[in-house]
């Protein structure tokens, strides 16, 4: 039986009653098979399973989403039936009864890059509400998908900067046939934009195409001939986030986003990367 709880008290005296492992998967709703990744490793890796759905208006800036963004518990609940074992639905007065908070989790120079630059204090918020979801749930585990991955980054320095009590699981992106990372706002996309909103596997697959050459990679990437509307088209490495070169031998994160009509949609890949090879 999946239990619903929508209070923070509610959930406090919930988790209180779970012994063993604890396992919290975050997300915002509008559920669909790359959650459900996450949700499945939290049952192999936990004795419980917690999920949270939340649309966190802390991290949506004026004129993105927030109000059109896809909600719909309903379905939501039936899917995770039997898969969750503790769902945590608050509503935003919840969650923040004084909103903007008094005080909010702010992050460094990280959170200004790239997702950062185009969205503003989007970070902020995540880190506050992800902040809050720890706080609530006390869970031995988080796990999060490597979808999103400069907030993975951010929440690893969350959690090891703050040095709070839990370990992060990270889930790769889980895909459609078509090779299309799978997200919540694919919803929004028409047949035409989804047909061009592949260009952004395909960029992922030639990087993957053109490794371990980290030349090669960065070609593939500079050049890239997809006619759509790039936010960025970054190599970095993995570990620190910074821009890397020709010289870079090691883990690469070669991440990328673009808005197709007026849907913004992020893609990425890990690498090998070997300079001169
Ligand atoms: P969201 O509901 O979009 O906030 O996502 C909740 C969690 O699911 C985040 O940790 C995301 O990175 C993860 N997630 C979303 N889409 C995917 C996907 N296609 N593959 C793997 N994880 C995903």
């Amino acid at each position: 039986m999946t239990k619903v709880v929508t209070t923070p008290d509610e959930l406090r005296a919930a988790r209180a009653e779970l012994t063993g492992k604890v396992a919290l998967v975050p997300t915002m709703g509008a559920l669909h098979d790359g959650h459900m990744t996450l949700v499945r490793r939290a049952r192999e890796i936990a004795d419980h399973v917690i999920v949270s759905i939340f649309v966190n208006p802390l991290q949506f800036g004026p004129g993105e989403d927030f109000e059109r963004y896809p909600r719909d518990l309903e379905a939501d609940l039936a899917t995770l039936a039997g898969a969750a074992d503790l769902v945590f639905a608050p509503e935003v007065a919840d969650m923040y009864p004084v909103l903007p908070p008094r005080v909010s989790v702010t992050c460094g120079e990280i959170a200004t890059l790239f997702e950062g630059a185009i969205r503003p204090g989007h970070f902020d918020g995540v880190a506050t509400v992800v902040t809050k979801l720890f706080t609530l749930t006390a869970p031995d585990v988080a796990i999060f998908g490597q979808k999103d991955a400069q907030q993975l980054f951010i929440i690893r320095s969350l959690v090891e900067d703050l040095n709070l009590p839990l370990t992060l699981e990270a889930v790769p992106i889980a895909r459609a046939d078509d090779g299309l990372a799978l997200s919540s706002r694919n919803i929004y996309l028409s047949a035409e934009e989804r047909k061009a909103a592949l260009a952004l596997s395909r960029l992922v697959r030639a990087a993957e195409a053109a490794a371990p050459n980290t030349a090669a990679v960065l070609r593939a990437v500079a050049d890239n001939r997809a006619d759509l509307d790039w936010d960025y088209t970054a190599v970095l490495d993995h570990r620190t986030f910074a821009q890397i070169d020709e010289s870079f031998s090691g883990e690469a994160l070669v991440m990328i986003a673009a808005r197709v009509g007026g849907t913004r949609l992020l893609d990425n890949t890990i690498v090998h990367l070997r300079a001169g090879e």
